[in-house]
């Protein structure tokens, strides 16, 4: 039996010493404080439950940094990235995608996420007309030769906006009409495993009819799957949707549906005090993305609000031009100090904003991807992060000031091994695939001519 000693260890009650766990098909089945280390176990220094990653879109890695060019217009915006976004989508066949992908999934291991919620709208390779399972195919290969926990979450997409009935130019490829999304949903929900969840979703309110939106939140209840959808991200969006609905996004949402802990909504960066406080109430989860909101110049989430009415967040990396779960929660508080002139904002229940951040995006992410855990504890999935205890982040910091050091030193990341499911996927720091990723991802980026 594979078993693992830690000299110290975040366990569900807390901080623990000299833990050690026994590990049988993926799961631990036996959690022993105060023990020693065994011939044979792999021995941490400090072990913590990996994070999941509530929001991916996986392609949109290779367009980091590749967007940060002033237009001759010099009006760049959300709206002129997505331009540059769909172009690189409108180049992707499978191949592409799961080379991608794999490499992204790589990142968020090494970085400590351990799990993936895949938002997935890319339903057609570049330059077919049929709509088939080859682009989750893509990503159900990358995720599992990663070794990536995934919760594959399609997402219906029918049109370009609230009174733009049609799909246009590449946003045809994501198009499916509900039936045949359905149809796919229920095909891959029969592939589930202990590493593949499924959940479903729509893409945004702009990008569904409400009687499409009906219908998949209706499968979504149905089945008990999450239930995923971007909304409010934009100014704009709220603009339209209260021209179109005569409400705001979120507030349209919470009156026609019965939002409940079975949804994530994305981003959510726009709501009033009103929608803020109804929100928090229906405890869905609001999947924050700080790097990506920030790179698109999205606006700032109302955090403290929402944490003070009893709101529940996760985080995600969206569109990858940063993978490292400590500085989504790094960016997360500081854009809040930023905007409130003062420090150590989101501590309602911890006086450490590292450790209350860290245990918030815990268990949101965990609600947001499916996954029944609660962390390091005897039949939870064994899904471990060991980090070195004698790297110069974390010398000398003890148990109340563990979290905060990694959340907010921003030094390199002090990983160690990473563990999904039993499986060690990092190991000395590096991923045991890394070589062979790196190699097809760089060759596909020069396959399909993404340029910076
Ligand atoms: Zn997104």
């Amino acid at each position: 039996m594979d078993a693992v000693f830690a000299r110290k260890a975040l366990i569900e009650r807390g901080w623990a010493n000299n833990v050690r766990l026994e590990l049988r098909a993926g799961r631990i089945v036996s959690l022993v404080e105060d023990a020693g280390p065994e011939q044979g176990d792999v021995e941490a220094g400090v072990l913590i439950p990996g994070l999941c990653n509530a929001h991916s879109h996986a392609f949109q890695r290779a367009l980091a940094g590749r967007t940060e060019k002033r237009s001759p217009a010099g009006r760049d915006n959300f709206w002129t990235w997505r331009e540059r976004m769909y172009a690189l989508a409108g180049s992707l066949d499978a191949d592409a995608l799961a080379a991608i992908a794999r490499q992204a999934y790589v990142e968020m291991l090494l970085s400590g996420y351990t799990s993936v919620a895949e938002f997935h709208y890319l339903h057609r390779p570049a330059g077919t007309e049929r709509a088939d399972e080859s682009m989750f195919d893509a990503l159900r290969n990358a995720a599992a030769d990663s070794g990536i926990r995934m919760t594959y979450v399609p997402v219906l997409y029918e049109r370009a906006g609230f009174d733009d009935p049609q799909p246009q130019g590449h946003q045809a490829q994501f198009a499916l009409d509900s039936s045949t999304f359905l149809d796919h949903c229920a095909r891959v929900r029969e592939q589930q495993s202990e590493t593949l969840r499924c959940g479903i979703g729509v893409h945004s309110l702009r990008a569904v009819t409400g009687d499409s939106l009906r219908e998949v939140a209706a499968a979504a209840a149905a089945s008990g799957l999450p239930m995923h959808l971007h909304i409010a991200e934009q100014q704009r969006e709220v603009d339209q949707c209260l021209a179109h609905y005569g409400r705001r996004p979120v507030r349209w949402l919470l009156e026609n549906f019965d939002v409940d802990a079975h949804w994530c909504l994305v981003h959510a960066t726009h709501m009033d005090a009103e929608e803020t406080n109804a929100l928090a109430d229906s405890q869905a989860v609001v999947c924050l993305c700080p790097s990506t909101e920030a790179n698109l110049g999205d606006g700032l989430f109302p955090l403290h609000a929402f944490l003070s009415a009893g709101g529940r967040i996760a985080i995600g990396s969206d569109s990858h031009i940063s993978i490292n779960p400590f500085e989504e929660l790094r960016w997360l508080e500081y854009g809040q100090r930023l905007a409130s002139q003062s420090r150590n904002v989101a501590s309602l229940e911890e006086a450490h904003v590292g450790r209350e951040l860290f245990q918030r995006a815990s268990g949101g992410g965990l609600q947001a991807c499916g996954i029944d855990s609660d962390g390091i504890a005897i039949g939870a999935p064994a899904d471990l992060v060991a980090l070195h205890d004698d790297d110069p982040m974390l010398a000398g910091h003890g148990e109340e000031s563990l979290l905060d050091a990694l959340v907010f030193s921003g030094y390199r990341l002090p990983v160690d091994r990473v563990m999904v499911h039993g499986e060690w996927c990092v190991v000395d720091g590096e991923h045991v695939a890394r070589d062979d990723t790196r190699q097809a991802y760089t060759a596909t980026l020069r396959r399909i001519g993404v340029a910076g």
